[in-house]
Parts: structure tokens; sequence; C-alpha cells
């Protein structure tokens, strides 16, 4: 993509309105603006980072054997009083009514819609088990939206459902999910931890969130020190690993047990703050019972399914990961879901060695790489690549263009290197 024709808008000014890193570096690096009070839109290198995210997640998904459906954004209230929660629900429920008075709500979350979507196909006990998700907007009218993305009031998540014949099934389809969201997290370039947590509106019994560090989150966290090392990674068997996620010690101030945190020794101890980035739940049969969802079981007799529902927040990761992985002078992306995973730095347009390697370098990266061709001194370049985080900048000025040399520069560790124009490219994607 060539920058000079691109819809990038950067600001060299600091928003006033911006309090925390990731809001002013998301404004500044043009990757969304503000259409209303928590709801952004997408520009063009936000709206690929933000879709690199979604195929990572989709991917884990498919590969944990979840299956992918789109339930639409509207749904009709008498769902949700089925369920009781229409009215449970409070102000955070936009409730839209349509021209023939029927009464329809922007969904928060989809319980009623996915079990009521159950009830209507599923008859037998050989039916289940079954996981289902998608990755569709919700609208939560936040007190206070905030913070930018990370706290909106329209949002992309990725919202999965689990039904089961009994509480061990519910267990393993729990399991199988955060071995995902672990892996999920992992390919991203972020750290999350697997805290236990508050089951709040969803209901429940059991329930993880899963927290990134950084000093700017709201929730407070408590846990050992075992989860930075990365010993805690998930290889070996499910229920290996399910075993080690719940026995390092990892709580919220929600859930925080003081005579837990006692027994750990002081120097693994570490308090900080979390952004939630992902939530996993099992509370059996609420939903299945009040909406009426059962199935027939080898006896003939009725069975309601045990069910688990397990979010992401696929819009707030964007701005988690930035505010985990920033500097001074800009964004830092892990390079998996970079809107670019490299820029090519035309220090002298115009010229025709210089030009000659970019557009090779061009052509050759494809559609992953953003080619500075516009007619700007070399400072604002640099300073303009550092600011969208690219992994990789590539510098081609004149004087290393007459021996076929560029520099190369990895934007994480400030690392440059005078290479040949192939073996820097072998670097990038190698
Ligand atoms: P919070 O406690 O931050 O309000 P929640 O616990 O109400 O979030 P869940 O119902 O668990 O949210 O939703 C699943 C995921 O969706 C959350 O883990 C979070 O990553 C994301 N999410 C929730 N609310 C918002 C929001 N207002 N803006 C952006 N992402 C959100
Ligand atoms: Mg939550």
């Amino acid at each position: 993509m060539r920058l000079s024709a691109s819809l990038i808008p950067t600001l060299k000014e600091t928003p006033a309105d911006a309090q925390i890193a990731s809001h002013r570096l998301m404004l500044r690096a043009g990757l969304v603006r503000q259409m209303a009070s928590g709801i952004y839109a997408w520009l063009p290198a936000g709206h690929r980072v933000l879709t690199k995210i979604a195929q990572i997640v989709r991917e884990e998904q498919d590969a944990a054997g979840v299956q992918e459906l789109l339930m639409p954004t509207i749904q009709s209230a008498e769902l949700w009083r089925e369920s009781g929660r229409y009215d449970a629900y409070g102000k955070e429920m936009l409730r839209i009514t349509d021209r023939h008075e029927r009464e329809l709500l922007y969904g928060p979350t989809n319980e009623e819609m996915i079990t009521a979507i159950m009830r209507d196909s599923v008859r037998s006990y050989r039916d289940l088990p079954q996981m289902l998700y998608h990755i569709q907007w919700k609208f939560r009218d936040e007190v206070r939206p905030r913070f930018g993305v990370l706290r909106g009031r329209e949002f992309l998540m990725k919202d999965a459902y689990s039904f089961d014949l009994d509480y061990a099934g519910a267990l393993i389809a729990y399991k199988k999910m955060m071995l995902a969201y672990m892996r999920t997290f992992q390919r991203i370039g972020v750290t999350a931890i697997p805290m236990r947590a508050d089951t709040g509106q969803i209901g429940g019994d059991l329930s993880h969130e899963f927290h990134v560090l950084a000093p700017t989150g709201e929730s407070g966290v408590f846990y050992d020190s075992a989860f930075e090392a990365g010993d805690a990674r998930g290889a070996g068997d499910l229920d290996a690993f399910y075993e080690q996620m719940t026995t390092i010690y990892a709580a919220t101030d929600e859930k925080h047990d003081l005579n837990a945190w006692a027994a750990i020794p002081d120097e693994r101890k570490r308090e900080g703050r979390g952004i939630e980035v992902g939530q996993i739940f099992y509370f059996g049969k609420k939903y299945s019972e009040t909406m009426d969802f059962g199935v027939i079981g080898p006896d003939g007799a009725k069975i309601f399914p045990e069910m688990g529902s397990y979010g992401i927040g696929v819009s707030r990761l964007v701005g988690a990961i930035i505010e985990a992985r920033h500097d001074e002078a800009g964004i830092i992306w892990p390079d998996a879901v970079a809107p670019f995973r490299a820029a090519i730095l035309n220090l002298r347009q115009g010229d025709a060695a210089t030009g000659a390697i970019c557009e090779a370098l061009h052509d050759k990266l494809g559609a992953d790489a953003l080619y500075d061709d516009r007619d700007e001194r070399a400072g604002a370049k640099f300073a303009e690549a550092d600011l969208m985080g690219h992994p990789w900048q590539i510098i081609v000025g004149p004087r290393g263009a007459a021996n076929g040399q560029v520099e190369l520069k990895r934007r994480a560790t400030g690392e440059r290197a005078d290479l040949s124009v192939e073996d820097a490219l072998a670097r990038i994607l190698g």
C-alpha cells in the first residue's frame, strides 16, 4: 500500500480529551475516529488490526471444534422476557421500538438467542455436545464510556456458547475454551493471565477472566510470578493444562483470597492492574431451564443442557495490546496483528536508485507493507513509522541505494542493520 494514496490521518498533536496512552496513540496513528460517545469508526489501518485479531480468534475457535455462525445485532424483547433478563439488565441495554411498536434491543450478549436457536433445532441427547460462536458487534450503554475502544458502547466481541448433557461434559468444554484462549493470546503477542472471577450479569458458578497486565487497567490483580515466567503455557493434555492454570494463584481484587495469597513466597507475589480481554463462564441450566430448552435423553426423560458462555473483547484487545506495548515514540505492534508488517521509507523521493529499490520491495512484500512514498523530510517519515509501530522499517537512502543496501530497523528493540535488499527481505519474511 502506498502511503500517498492511503487514508491514514496521523496527528502530530496529542488529542486533549484522550486520558491514556492507547487512546491517544490510536487517534494519533490514524486507527480510529470517535463518531459519538463510545462509538468509533475503524479507519483502514485500524480495521486491518481488528481483522487480524478476529482472524486469530476465529482460527483458534475453529481448532477447538467451535462452529462459527452469525447472529443478528438486533434482538426481540420477547426473547429476553423468557429468561427474565429484559427487566434485570437495566439501563446498559439499548431498547428500541420499531414502527409497529414492537420492542427490540441491540444485543449486549447472546445467551437467550443461542438458546432459542438450539431449542428450535435440537431434540435428542444424540445432538449434544455442541459449541458455537460468532464475532459480532455488541452495544452496552455504559455509564462512563472511556479510554477509547477499551470501554466503548459499541464494541466487537467473540462470544461462544457450549451445550452439554452433564456437568462433566460442560467442564471439558470450559477447559477446551481456556486452552483456546491461552493459545489465542499467545499468538496475538500479549500475555494474558486467567484469574478466578465473579460471574456478574451472566450468572453462574465458575468463571475466569483473562487479564492483560497494564498500569492503566481497571481491575486490581494479584498473581504468582510463575505466570510471567511463561511456564504456564499449556503444553500437554487438557486436564494437566487446566490443573496448572487453576493451581497457580491469580485472582482479581473481587475474588482475592488472603489465605491462599499468604501461602505464596513473597518473592513470587505480584500485584498490579489488568485489562479484562476475555471471560469464560460455566452457568449450568440457568438458561436451558428458564427458556425450556430440553432434549430427550436415552431413557426418554427430558434433560436440560448444561451451558457455558465465553467472550473475547476483540476491539478492546486493540487498545489493550497498545497499553502493554508502546513507548514515547508510539505503538510497538506484535508481528501477528500489526496493520502492516513493514514500512518502506524512501528517504529521497524522486531519486531513481531509492525509487527502484522501494518499488521492488513493495512488489515483493505486497499488501502487508506500507510504502512511504510521500515527498516528506526523512525525520517526518521516521517519526510516523515509529508512531504507527510497524514491526520492521526498511530505510532506503541514496548512499546505501548506490550499493544496493538498505537499513533494516526492528521497532521493538531499535536494532538496526545495513543489509542487501535480499537479506532484508529474508529477515522480514523469515
Ligand atoms: P467489564 O467488566 O469490563 O465491563 P464485562 O465483564 O461486563 O466487562 P463480558 O460480559 O465478560 O464483559 O464481555 C466479554 C468481553 O467483552 C470482556 O471480557 C471485554 O473484553 C469485552 N467488553 C465488555 N464490555 C466492553 C466494552 N464496554 N467495551 C469494549 N469491550 C468490552
Ligand atoms: Mg467480564
